[in-house]
């Protein structure tokens, strides 16, 4: 399986319209849905075992050169553009800007967990143990109508600070195949939400379209990895930060799945998720991390995963990190982006008539520079 959407070269950031890669423009959309039908296709027909294995093999092809894996920079290093000319045509030496995050917060974490099995749902107690000793909490995607959900599921996860969100109806890979199939599963997620009360969705298999996302009617959608080869609808958006699909705030996947480090790539390390989350820290951008607890039942793999939340937890208290739950980071997001900042006087403010009371209370200035040539955004 080829994608010669993705032997383009690397483009240049300063030229870029963000959109097009965000929306996944680059890639081509016919030619991505018949290798995702083909393969969901024959999925059925092979044992999981097997499955594993093709994608082990496809995992083994050569990556392609964009977006880069599992670093992608591009629209980073746009950013970091813009604002290198918005400090030279204002001949500024530094440039005020809305925070990133709330009270003056230098990156953000969300932890999801999306359950895929009964196998899943037995697990959740035993995770959210290890979260509670590092006070993390976490966002649980289930899926409405392919396994049973136990009528205290919920609870447990409310109970525990956590938020509950729709992971899809089947976990078929067919939502996203075609309009009719979209538009056919499309009342029973409006349902769902509505009776679960829960305002965020995560695509089954992470299929995508960002030209219907915001059908989907909720406050947000997690979908969309900001680089991932090794999933069945390869690609990314290659952005760390949350943007927008219509109303839909998406927040992106962006750090390596744990199906992908520890089943296709085969290493039960957590170097992958160090490497990444520092880089995503430098930047200030959203660590948002999936676990499945269908695939941390062992005691190696939960001793692996509490590795994890210890790296994060130092992380976060130790260089001003945001640990929030998805939908608050959505939220904030949409409330962000009716702030602005406003100088009168050599004094800057922020503006932000439109915003939520608590959100306005809690934003802050942060400061952009160029400091040897690199651009650097303080609090
Ligand atoms: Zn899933």
């Amino acid at each position: 399986m080829r994608h010669d959407a993705l032997k383009a070269e690397r483009p240049s950031p300063a030229a870029i319209d963000p959109d097009f890669y965000l929306y996944e423009r680059y890639r081509a959309p016919a030619s991505q849905r018949r290798a995702l039908n083909a393969y969901y296709a024959v999925k059925p027909l092979l044992p999981r075992r097997l499955q594993i294995a093709a994608r082990r093999l496809y995992a083994k092809r050569e990556r392609p050169a964009f977006p880069a894996w599992p670093i992608e920079p591009l629209l980073v290093e746009h950013e970091h553009e813009r604002l290198r000319r918005s400090l030279a045509e204002g001949a500024l030496a530094r440039l005020p800007l809305v925070n990133y995050w709330p009270d003056g917060r230098r990156f953000a974490v969300v932890m999801t967990h999306d359950v895929e099995s009964s196998a899943g749902v037995e697990n959740i107690a035993a995770v959210l143990e290890l979260e509670r000793r590092h006070s993390v909490v976490s966002c649980w995607n289930f899926v409405a109508e392919w396994y049973p959900i136990p009528a205290a599921t919920f609870d447990l996860v409310r109970d525990a600070g956590g938020e509950i969100g729709l992971h899809g109806i089947k976990h078929d890979g067919r939502l996203f195949g075609d309009r009719v199939s979209f538009e056919t599963e499309l009342p029973a997620i409006h349902r769902y939400m509505s009776d679960w009360g829960v305002v965020g969705f995560r695509s089954p298999a992470l299929h995508r379209n960002p030209d219907w996302m915001g059908e989907l009617g909720c406050l947000y959608d997690s979908s969309f990895p900001d680089t991932d080869p090794y999933e069945p609808q390869p690609g990314g958006c290659c952005s760390i930060f949350p943007f927008f699909l219509g109303e839909l705030v998406e927040l992106p996947i962006t750090m390596v799945q744990d199906h992908t480090l520890w089943e296709i790539l085969r290493r039960p390390t957590i170097d992958l998720w160090q490497v990444k989350g520092d880089w995503v820290i430098a930047n200030h951008g959203l660590i948002n991390v999936i676990v499945h607890p269908d695939y941390v039942r062992s005691p190696q793999r939960l001793a692996l995963y509490a590795r994890l939340l210890g790296y994060l937890r130092e992380r976060i208290d130790a260089q001003g990190g945001w640990h929030a739950l998805p939908r608050e980071v959505a939220s904030w997001w949409r409330n962000r982006a009716e702030m602005s900042v406003v100088v009168e006087q050599g004094v800057p403010r922020i503006a932000a008539e439109r915003s939520v009371e608590e959100w306005r209370r809690r934003a802050t200035i942060a400061w952009a520079c160029e400091r040897d040539g690199m651009i650097s955004v303080d609090a």
